[in-house]
């Protein structure tokens, strides 16, 4: 299952995770996964490998999507720093895969719903571990909303991407010059 709507374009899982509730500027924001059964297609759109939907907790699922979305706008609260660390201990493992000088990273697909959402909050951690999370942004288009991770030098990035906002800046800047 594909969802018509998923932009996958943050950088990190975890900000795409956000990134499924569209249109936050707005007061009615869109939910682009309105089920467990559309979050667990996300989830394997995003590959996080999920296997059994037997525990599929939509509600907890919710509540991490809001605690990381207050994480990266710097208004996180003890109880929702808590939620990402209880959910990020139920992480699959990561292990190195290879010899020499071919290693790769492979994560374990988590066996349950509750290891996908913890796979999600654990790569949260690892951005914060990494010093990255002061660089996740808000796209500076006003009617966008989409976080990402500016990785760029000199931190200038301002599109989610080039190819939606980046454009739309343009023709915008285009028209007002030509009028
Ligand atoms: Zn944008």
């Amino acid at each position: 299952m594909r969802g018509v709507d998923w932009i996958m374009d943050g950088g990190a899982l975890s900000v795409d995770f956000v990134n499924t509730l569209r249109d936050r500027w707005s007061d009615v924001p869109r939910e682009t996964l309105p089920t467990s059964r559309s979050m667990i297609g996300w989830m394997q759109s995003a590959g996080v490998a999920v296997s059994s939907s037997a525990d599929a907790d939509y509600s907890t699922a919710l509540a991490l999507r809001g605690a990381l979305e207050a994480l990266f706008e710097h208004r996180a609260s003890a109880a929702e720093i808590a939620l990402i660390n209880d959910l990020s201990r139920d992480a699959p493992r990561a292990t190195l895969v290879g010899a020499g000088t071919d290693i790769t990273a492979k994560i374990d697909a988590p066996a349950s719903f509750r290891g996908a959402l913890g796979q999600i909050a654990a790569d949260a951690v690892t951005l914060a571990t990494n010093g990255l999370l002061p660089r996740v942004t808000v796209c500076h288009h006003e009617r966008c909303g989409l976080l990402f991770v500016d990785t760029s030098r000199g931190r200038r990035r301002q599109w989610c991407s080039m190819q939606r906002c980046g454009n739309r800046a343009k023709v915008a800047r285009f028209q007002e010059r030509h009028r």
